[in-house]
């Protein structure tokens, strides 16, 4: 691991200051990982309701991203969607 951050970010890479550890099986709220899943069907039939704005208020996440929807290229579309919405 530390030998891969070294060759992507340099050699103070080699020097870490701390490294956390997490066994997402045992993680309380998400109870595994790595994305949320909806029930079967849940997302074909409702998934756009999770990205409409109430009020003033603007939902981002990957999980409301309609494409790589759990992942980081989806939250990260999720956040430029928002941040259009707002915009405009
Ligand atoms: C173990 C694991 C492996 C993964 N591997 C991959 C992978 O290989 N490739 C990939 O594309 N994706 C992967 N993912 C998925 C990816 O990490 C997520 O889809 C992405 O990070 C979600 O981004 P987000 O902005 O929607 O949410 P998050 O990154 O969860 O951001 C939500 C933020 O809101 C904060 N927050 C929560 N409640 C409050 C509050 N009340 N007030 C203020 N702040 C709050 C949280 O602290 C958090 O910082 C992985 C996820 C996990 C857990």
């Amino acid at each position: 691991m530390v030998d891969t951050l070294v060759r992507y970010f340099g050699p103070k890479a080699a020097e870490p200051f701390d490294i956390v550890e997490q066994d997402w099986t045992t993680e309380e709220f998400t109870r595994g990982c790595y994305g949320g899943r909806l029930g079967a069907g849940a997302w074909t039939q409702y998934g756009t309701a999770l990205a409409e704005p109430v009020g003033r208020i603007h939902w981002a996440g990957a999980e409301t991203s309609s494409v790589w929807n759990g992942y980081m290229d989806g939250a990260i579309r999720s956040g430029r969607r928002a941040a259009d919405e707002i915009l405009g």
